[in-house]
């Protein structure tokens, strides 16, 4: 079946029975655009602290989004998986978004990688809910990860409404750019992206790129897939007081060359990189130890939880122990101050869908140098706001840091145009685009109908 065909759903007459909405749902009026919108995301909370395990920029995004969207009047439920027998049933993220925690599995012990077992549980959970509400509760579903897309895609028939889907990441894409040694995503993941592309109304990548890989790896109709840039809370990160103040309320030395790395802690983010070239950087110049502070914010992750140690021992094994700090993931606040005391971010990333740290430490006048790969080419302006780098050799990682080890001054004059560039990411804009697919996806359901009757 072609997927135009597929997304008629339960609109157009089928061979089989559809697994469509009761009629009193599906006759029911397509309003122009949703007022209340089920948003899925079943391996990681939107409450949990992004930084380590399965949580990171995709809580953020999902938080973010949820509040601006319910600030233009578009009320979201968001549907997770309960981790932990304390939860309430419901809780108010902000007005306007609420957070359903669902009982699928046990609390504890169940990796990612076992989630795809829980999916008809997780779904029997979102069912239960929407049973409480009279019909015609949720206008759209907009599922996030190919988990959820699953959950979604039933929900989204069922309910008889538009599926929205964002990847976030691609096993495909993945997989084309291991890290040596790292594990490679399940054929299984691959096919239920495919299965998802298939059946969503639309689909909404992060960068242009993105929507390219959608089309090229999943043969998505490039008319389907939309480009919503993540943005980044100009308000928690700005300068703000700068880079003096923020290192002496972190206790770091004023004039330090400080190259820092946040985010969670795996093979595929490459923070062994940057502790390679600050070796690199410390063999050719040793008066450099001195006054040198490489922080590493953030927890072990994916594959990354096999070695929660691996990091702390290179550095032991390259002799920088002494410049290295590590530091538990922490909340965006003090995240901030990371990003404003940092000299530059490093991200040596073998794949990234976008890469939020990057456009937060930028808001934060803090310049980047990057892998050019994934989301970063957009996120960084190389040479103005940063520089990106093709391929992961410490050595080119060295070569970037450098100049900022020989000029201070480097840091505040990209990071001043790091910050301008920032300005063009701002959630309200990006929630401004998503509702724009969310009313495309409603408009083409309204045609469809019209025109099958
Ligand atoms: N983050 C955080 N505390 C930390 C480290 C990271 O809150 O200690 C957040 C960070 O602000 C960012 C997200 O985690 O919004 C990471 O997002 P990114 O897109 O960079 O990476 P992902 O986790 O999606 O691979």
């Amino acid at each position: 079946m072609s997927q135009h065909a597929s997304r008629l759903g339960g609109l157009r007459g089928r061979s089989h029975i559809p697994f469509g909405a009761p009629s009193h749902q599906r006759l029911r009026r397509i309003p122009r655009r949703p007022r209340r919108i089920a948003m899925l995301s079943v391996h990681t909370s939107p409450l949990h602290q992004p930084g380590t395990g399965d949580a990171g920029g995709m809580n953020v995004y999902i938080v973010e989004l949820a509040r601006r969207l319910a600030a233009i009047d578009i009320e979201v439920e968001i549907f997770t998986r309960a981790t932990t027998a304390a939860l309430p049933p419901a809780v108010e993220l902000a007005p306007g978004v609420l957070v359903r925690h669902v009982d699928a599995g046990p609390y504890e012990g169940l990796a990612k990688e076992d989630l795809p077992a829980q999916l008809c549980a997780f779904t029997h959970g979102v069912m239960q809910a929407w049973a409480g509400h009279r019909p015609g509760h949720y206008d759209l579903v907009h599922s996030h990860y190919w988990l959820s897309g699953h959950v979604g895609w039933l929900a989204a028939e069922r309910w008889g409404v538009p599926l929205v889907h964002a990847m976030h990441t691609m096993a495909k894409v993945k997989n084309a750019a291991l890290a040596a040694g790292d594990t490679p995503e399940p054929a299984a993941r691959v096919i239920g992206e495919q299965q998802i592309v298939r059946a969503a109304d639309r689909l909404i990548a992060n960068t242009a790129e993105e929507a390219e890989e959608l089309v090229r790896h999943y043969e998505a109709a490039r008319e389907l897939v939309a480009v919503v840039h993540p943005g980044v809370n100009l308000d928690r990160f700005r300068p703000a007081d700068g880079r003096a103040a923020a290192r002496a309320r972190l206790g770091l030395p004023a004039d330090a060359l400080i190259p820092l790395f946040a985010g969670r802690i795996q093979p595929l983010k490459a923070p062994d990189i940057l502790l390679h070239a600050v070796a690199h950087l410390l063999e050719e110049d040793p008066s450099l130890r001195e006054r040198m502070v490489v922080p590493v914010v953030g927890g072990p992750s994916g594959s990354g939880l096999a070695k929660p140690e691996g990091l702390h021992k290179l550095a032991a094994r390259l002799g920088i122990c002494d410049v290295v700090r590590f530091r538990p993931p922490c909340a965006q606040d003090e995240l901030a101050d990371w990003y404003r005391a940092a000299s530059v971010l490093v991200m040596p990333s073998y794949s990234e869908s976008f890469g939020l740290v990057a456009i937060e430490a930028q808001a934060c006048g803090t310049p980047v140098v990057a892998a050019s790969v994934g989301g970063l080419p957009v996120a960084v302006r190389d040479g103005v706001s940063g520089t990106l780098i093709d391929g992961h050799d410490p050595a080119d990682y060295a070569r970037a840091l450098r100049p900022f080890a020989q000029d201070p001054g480097r840091a505040d004059r990209m990071g001043a145009a790091a910050a301008g560039h920032a300005q063009d990411f701002g959630w309200d804009t990006a929630a401004a685009a998503t509702a724009e697919v969310y009313t495309e996806a409603m408009r083409e359901r309204r045609r469809l109908r019209s025109a099958h009757g």
